[in-house]
């Protein structure tokens, strides 16, 4: 039995929920206590709770302490279940991070899936729907499954209510991939989106956009969104280059003017543009898993979260693999990460 401490490093959500997809595909038990031990209140939230009975669906599992609040859980995986499944997070909770919980042991699974998540689909501190649809499925298409998503309503904190679909067609196994170069940057483009508030709030972000970044008019957009079930403001910035799209998002909050949203936005990007590298902070950390799976990939980042560091080590408690995350050392900022299969004995232990 796989135990993980989750108050180790980062000490948030995403230890259980790489403990939970990497469990299913190896079909390796754990058992996790000191949940979210780092977060202000600690256990199982909904969005968690959801992410644990999602994989317990997905992974046939057994799970114990699959209970709001609970510090601990044992999960014991016995197979994997492809097919249609429907996950509610039943608040404004991220349904994109339950999808992380998922997605994995589904992309080599023996059918394919259909999958329709509910719940906060733009949700600050999670990806928003955005980033899945054109930045991180892209690259596991780069791995072979064939995957869509599609978006049939966002869902806002704090009334939540959104709704998206994923259909995956999975591979027997998945391709390494490398993500070294950026090559040119193709143009930036933005959009500011509001729901039941104000549009001014969006175009007062696009404008802090265009004069900061030089963007021309015909890539930016405010949209009125009207089909969500309550108020939200989200300020998307995409960056294509040759080698992907990375995407950034700002989120509105009461109290925070939109200029402020529309500044924080636009200083992340002008970050990832200057240093240089195809990957970005948040792709980087969900990059590791799929890259484990597929026992190598190599990909140029800037500066490693804690999020990444973190996710690494739990990696490394379920797959024999080495993850280097080193600078490359020539004061351009830029960091690489090199994943490679030591064996094919699952379970190693821990060398973090
Ligand atoms: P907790 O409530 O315990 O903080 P959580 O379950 O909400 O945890 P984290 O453990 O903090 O979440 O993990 C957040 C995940 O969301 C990480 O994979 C991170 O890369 C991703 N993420 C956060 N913000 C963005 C963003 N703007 N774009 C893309 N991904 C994001």
């Amino acid at each position: 039995m796989i135990e993980i401490d989750g108050a180790a490093g980062e000490g948030g959500g995403q230890i259980l929920r790489t403990a939970l997809a990497l469990s299913v595909a190896t079909g390796s038990p754990f058992t996790i206590h000191r949940i979210r031990a780092n977060r202000r209140r600690p256990g199982l939230m909904r969005q968690h709770l959801t992410a644990v009975l999602a994989a317990a669906a997905v992974g046939r599992a057994e799970a114990q302490g699959a209970a709001l609040g609970s510090t601990r859980l044992t999960f014991r995986p016995r197979g994997i279940e492809p097919g249609r499944h429907h996950f509610d997070v039943g608040s404004a909770g991220s349904a994109t991070l339950v999808l992380q919980a998922v997605l994995p042991p589904l992309l080599t699974a023996e059918a394919g899936s259909n999958l329709l998540l509910e719940g906060g689909t733009h949700n600050p501190f999670a990806p928003p729907f955005d980033f899945l649809d054109q930045t991180f499925l892209p690259r596991i298409r780069e791995m072979g499954p064939q995957i869509t998503a599609a978006l049939h309503r966002p869902g806002f904190f704090p009334a939540g209510g959104g709704r998206f679909a994923v259909t995956i067609t999975p591979v027997r196994a998945l391709d390494p991939v490398d993500l070294i170069h950026r090559g040119t940057v193709r143009r930036c483009f933005a959009r500011a989106s509001v729901a039941r508030l104000p549009r001014h709030i969006a175009e007062r972000e696009i404008d802090v956009i265009r004069s900061s970044l030089a963007i021309s008019d015909d890539q930016l957009s405010v949209e009125e969104i009207r089909n969500s079930a309550g108020p939200g403001n989200i300020a998307i910035l995409s960056v294509e280059s040759d080698a992907l799209t990375e995407t950034f998002a700002g989120f509105g909050r009461r109290g925070v003017p939109a200029e402020a949203v529309a500044r924080g936005l636009v200083s992340e990007a002008k970050e990832y543009l200057a240093a240089d590298v195809p990957v970005g902070r948040r792709l980087a950390d969900q990059l590791l898993v799929p890259m484990a799976l597929a026992g190598g990939g190599r990909f140029r980042t800037l500066p490693p979260s804690r999020h990444t560091r973190t996710n690494a080590r739990v990696i490394r408690r379920f797959l024999d693999v080495d993850i280097a995350i080193e600078p490359e050392g020539d004061d351009n900022g830029a960091w690489q990460v090199v994943i490679k299969r030591r064996s094919s004995r699952p379970g190693a232990p821990d060398r973090a």
